[in-house]
């Protein structure tokens, strides 16, 4: 068990750059770079190498920073094939199931699209660590901008069906106001409360709200549950399929 370094950074207004540090390595990655100032900062400050670029989807808030860390460096850029010719610099496409070599951490893409055609997400087995980009958040989803309400439900099953202890590193700090919408479907959830409670206490004191283990995500995040027929009921919908019941969440939370 190799267990990386994972430093969250926050750019833009609400979004995360991640930086994977294999410290006995000096193996050095960075995922979804929408700036260039923030991530150089961190990189120099641990011993200015950087090796891989992995982008999760072609949005300019997760490549912004691609052409000059690669410039800077010499990174090379990982991102989805569908997305060649919108994400800059791309060396290596990926296309579900393809493994990519971190240092001595293997690297599984999995296809998640929904919230874009392409977008994949990242998971690292031997750290339990899932990169999921905008496709899921803590306490909420994606929205659908490229993608049907199927195919969006098929990626976040994919993704609720890995190890519960996996820790979830998604693209933006969206989680109090997804716990506000979870809140107002789900209000008597229990698991539901407790991640609100923490979600509350850690942006009070300015931390981030990632990362959270899938198991905590499955039994809260409303967007996961759609095939839970008692949250079907709560909307209205006992006994409707999970794409119905998911396609009617995710139009709900677009009016919240
Ligand atoms: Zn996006």
């Amino acid at each position: 068990m190799t267990d990386p370094h994972i430093q969250p950074i926050k750019v833009l207004s609400d979004n995360y750059t991640y930086i994977i540090r294999l410290d006995n390595e000096g193996f050095t990655a960075v995922v979804d770079p929408a700036t260039v100032a923030e991530p150089v900062e961190a990189i120099e400050a641990g011993g200015g190498r950087l090796d891989v670029i992995l982008n999760t989807h072609h949005h300019h808030d997760h490549i912004g920073g691609n052409a000059a860390l690669k410039a800077r460096y010499g990174a090379t850029v990982i991102g989805p094939e569908a997305d060649r010719g919108r994400i800059p610099e791309l060396d290596r496409g990926v296309r579900d199931g393809d493994r990519v070599a971190l240092g001595p951490l293997t690297v599984e893409v999995m296809a998640t699209p929904g919230h874009t055609a392409g977008h994949v997400s990242f998971y690292l087995p031997d750290a339990g660590a899932l990169f999921a980009g905008d496709t899921l958040f803590s306490l909420g989803c994606g929205r659908l901008f490229e993608g049907t309400p199927a195919q969006m439900w098929r990626s976040l099953e994919r993704l609720r069906a890995l190890p519960g202890a996996t820790r979830l590193y998604c693209g933006h700090e969206y989680s109090q106001s997804n716990a506000a919408f979870a809140l107002s479907i789900d209000p008597d959830n229990p698991a539901l409360q407790r991640r609100a409670a923490e979600i509350t206490a850690l942006r009070r004191d300015g931390r981030p709200t990632l990362p959270v283990p899938l198991a905590t995500e499955a039994a809260a995040n409303p967007f996961l549950r759609a095939d839970d027929p008692g949250l079907a009921a709560a909307i209205g919908r006992a006994g409707a399929d999970p794409v119905t019941v998911f396609a009617d969440l995710r139009r709900r939370k677009d009016r919240f």
